[in-house]
């Protein structure tokens, strides 16, 4: 392989109903930073079937130039062939860098393209710069239980890949006077070159808002106790228009859903208010949630770590404080 043949920034535009969904955007801000500190140019690749007229999107969030595969072999999303597509645009342009969201389907896109490709990638990145002299990405993850952050490098095979958890990066504001070129690529993938079939697809009604687009979120720990606990605090949650989130050591003990973890292994959020009520505030929990607008801490143990990182800190038993507070927001609220 020669590195000198690659060249450019790519980010693959995930999209959902008809949208690209906020993480590809988010990453087309961070791609553009990146393709301007190298000076080279950054493209998106649009893979589904009546997508291309998304990539204006793109252009208009910072994208250069946008790949559209547009062929009804792609109407669902499917490892194989998402997998062939992205593999062919890579072998005809070989961009350097290659970036996915941290969603299901980016890691699990990202890791077959990268088996197949023979090359490196950084799971589940929370911070990206690019060295502008020897083009090398510094892709940045908590290491080693959260402890230390590691910067990984990939020195010696391309595409450099990344998948980037969502809301770490920021899109950027988009600009639909912004010019881009749309290149659509021919599909010559037949359908029985995919093993996989997609028979049927179930859809279950979400009631919850995600938590990582959830403005408010009351998060519980392990001092809660038990799912009673939990109680509490989603009668309090549910007062203020919040969502429920937890410590993984609360998920464990089984007393709320796995999707409501915060932290290093669980969801990455920015809400605009944060309570942390019976958390300690361990850095794998501290990791998903630090970049809070409003941190606000309920704990007994006027030494835990926590009160190092709220803005707001209650010393006390959350049995005691939380029920107060949602009489005190019922009343304000009227409810
Ligand atoms: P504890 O540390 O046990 O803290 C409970 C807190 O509740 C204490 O501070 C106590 O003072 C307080 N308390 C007790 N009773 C009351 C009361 N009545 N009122 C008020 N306060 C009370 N953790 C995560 O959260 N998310 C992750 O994604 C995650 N990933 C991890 C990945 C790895 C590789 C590893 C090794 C660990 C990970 N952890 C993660 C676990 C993390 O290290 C901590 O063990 C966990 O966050 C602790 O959860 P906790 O704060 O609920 O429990």
């Amino acid at each position: 392989m020669n590195i000198e043949d690659y060249h450019g920034v790519w980010v693959f535009l995930e999209h959902k109903s008809g949208s690209i969904v906020p993480v590809s955007l988010e990453l087309l801000g961070a791609g553009r930073r990146l393709a301007d500190k190298r000076g080279v140019s950054l493209a998106g690749i649009l893979i589904g079937d009546g997508v291309k007229p998304l990539a204006e999107h793109a252009i208009a969030y910072g994208a250069d130039c946008v790949y559209v595969y547009d062929a009804p072999i792609f109407k669902y999303y499917r490892t194989e062939s998402y997998m062939k597509a992205i593999i062919a645009g890579c072998q005809k342009y070989k961009p350097e860098i290659f970036l996915y969201g941290g969603t299901s389907t980016g890691k699990d896109l990202a890791s077959a393209v990268a088996t197949d490709l023979a090359t490196g990638l950084t799971a589940d990145t929370t911070m990206l710069d690019v060295d502008a002299e020897t083009g090398l990405l510094e892709a940045s993850r908590p290491a080693f239980g959260g402890n230390i952050m590691a910067t990984i490098l990939c020195k010696k095979d391309r595409p450099q890949m990344a998948t980037v958890r969502p809301k770490v990066v920021k899109a950027l504001e988009p600009d639909y006077s912004r010019a881009g070129e749309i290149m659509e690529e021919p599909v010559e993938l037949r359908e029985e070159e995919i093993r996989t079939k997609v028979l049927d697809i179930v859809r279950f009604a979400v009631q919850r808002i995600r938590l990582d687009e959830a403005d408010i979120i009351v998060a519980g720990g392990k001092g809660l106790g038990g799912k009673a606990g939990f109680e509490m605090i989603r009668e309090f949650a549910n007062t203020i228009g919040a969502s429920v989130g937890a410590s993984r050591d609360a998920v464990e003990a089984g007393w709320i859903e796995h999707h409501a973890q915060v932290g290093q292994t669980g969801v990455t959020v920015t809400p605009k208010i944060y309570f942390a009520i019976g958390i300690s505030g361990a850095i794998q929990h501290l990791v998903g949630m630090q970049n809070s607008g409003l941190i606000i801490a309920i704990n007994q143990d006027p030494n835990a770590s926590i009160f190092q990182a709220c803005h707001y800190g209650i010393v006390g038993d959350a049995f005691q404080i939380v029920p107060l507070l949602t009489q005190a927001f019922q009343q304000a609220l009227g409810k």
